[in-house]
């Protein structure tokens, strides 16, 4: 029996539709659809020994995603894959830092050290790849397209221009950074820069990829979900095959917190891990609908209009992904936290001078992560992962105006500046002693 996957109703109908169709949601119920692996088929290998094929390819391939083929898109003709290397990254021990929040046992998931400087690699090498193999087999797409907070639209302008198809991108005007504006101007994509926010591009989105003929490219699209669930295996993998006690990851249109959750449980399932992590959901205060919805036992949910915040890339009000995020939180009783501007910028800025380079959101789950500590629900043995879903090099407005007290919502405690000074080596010898102290 060979691994096989194909797309299914994720609120339970009994639809089923190959991978290779354009499709986005149940055609009987419209609810999001999720893509279903054979279980038997992958039963054919235990727990053992897909820890030994997966520590043998470690070293071998350089893709984190690919590397897991069988879990994430097993029958994919190997013509088809675009790839940048993405995942294999780094597990940092971040013991400094966790120290000072009394979480000594801290490790971060620097998914932000790939090709596009985000987490989105790992599910749009997935999504791109699906549609060269579409375009193989004989179907008519012309193009991709997504709304994007500014990541998604910098991973999709990549792998598309690598593949040759055209990508199209619909942003919120003045509400990514420099960085995330020049990627897919750089890679070619035709950038339409909308004045709204981003649940206002996703509205447009779907409307333009309505026939099928432009293939839509969020993450409601359950492809990327299958790659980004490979963060979960590298995890419990740099770990010696188990799972730490918690993990924290930043949470904004929710298919991430959905992708580790599934791929822990995949993991548990199959019998590589014995037991699953809590899973820990952080948001921005001021974009925080699914923190709302914990608070009242995910008995209420209501999309909000979000704000304007630091972390950019989780500034959503109506997460497509809401449903995915409660099913996943309830499997691993998990929990929603929230950060301020000021919470998120402090926690940036102390783990940054541990020798880190965190990004806003990335800083959403650190202060999430000092939040839980501090009130007891982590403890100071537990071993805690925190999920880094961006490189801080594509944030650099957001650094420099935290460096010149110029943040809004956040005093700068621990900004720094530079010393501007002639270039006299006596008052370069002052200003060193002032500095240590001496
Ligand atoms: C997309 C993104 C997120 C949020 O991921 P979701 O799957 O939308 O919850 C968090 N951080 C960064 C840097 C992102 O680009
Ligand atoms: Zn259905």
């Amino acid at each position: 029996m060979k691994p096989s996957a194909r797309f299914a109703c994720f609120a339970g109908c009994d639809e089923r539709y190959p991978l290779d169709e354009v499709v986005y949601r149940c055609k009987r119920c419209g609810a999001l659809l999720d893509v279903e692996h054979d279980l038997d088929a992958l039963r054919a290998r235990d727990g053992a020994a897909w820890r030994d094929l997966f520590d043998n390819r470690a070293g071998r391939s350089t893709s984190g995603v690919w590397s897991k083929v069988e879990w994430v898109y097993p029958d994919i003709a190997p013509e088809s894959v675009v790839s940048f290397g993405e995942g294999a990254s780094h597990l940092l021990r971040a013991e400094r830092y966790g120290r000072s929040v009394g979480v000594p046992d801290l490790w971060v998931k620097q998914c932000g050290t790939s090709h596009t400087g985000s987490f989105k690699d790992l599910g749009m090498t997935v999504l791109v790849s699906a549609v060269r193999e579409m375009i193989r087999r004989g179907r008519p797409v012309r193009a991709i397209a997504c709304a994007s907070t500014g990541d998604t639209s910098a991973a999709l302008a990549a792998y598309c221009a690598a593949s040759g198809i055209p990508a199209l991108v619909l942003l919120p005007r003045d509400k990514v950074s420099v960085a995330q504006l020049l990627q897919p101007l750089a890679n070619g994509a035709l950038v339409l820069s909308l004045d709204t926010d981003f649940d206002g591009c996703m509205r447009v989105v779907k409307s333009l990829t309505d026939d099928g003929s432009i293939y839509l490219a969020n993450s409601m699209n359950s492809l990327r979900i299958e790659g980004q669930k490979t963060v979960a295996v590298e995890i419990a993998q740099q770990l010696g095959w188990s799972a730490p006690d918690w993990v924290v990851i930043p949470g904004g249109n929710l298919g991430n917190i959905y992708a580790l959750g599934k791929g822990f449980m995949l993991m548990k399932e199959l019998g590589l891990i014995d037991r699953l992590p809590r899973l820990c959901v952080a948001q921005a205060a001021r974009a925080n609908p699914l923190y709302r919805a914990f608070k009242k036992g995910f008995a209420h949910y209501a999309p909000v209009t979000a704000e304007r915040t630091a972390a950019s890339a989780i500034q959503i009000g109506d997460p497509v992904s809401i449903d995915r995020a409660i099913r996943v939180l309830r499997a691993t009783n998990g929990v929603v936290e929230e950060a301020s501007e000021d919470e998120l910028a402090d926690a940036v800025a102390r783990a940054d001078r541990t020798g880190m380079y965190n990004c806003p959101h990335t800083g959403v789950a650190l202060a999430a992560l000092e939040k839980l500590a501090r009130d007891g629900h982590i403890s100071s043995t537990d071993r805690v992962v925190v999920v880094s879903t961006a490189h801080g090099l594509k944030f650099t407005e957001f650094k420099r105006a935290y460096h010149a007290g110029a943040l809004d919502g956040a005093p700068s405690r621990h900004g720094n500046a530079p010393v501007e000074l002639a270039p006299d080596v006596d008052a370069v010898r002052r200003a060193i002693d002032a500095h240590l102290g001496a």
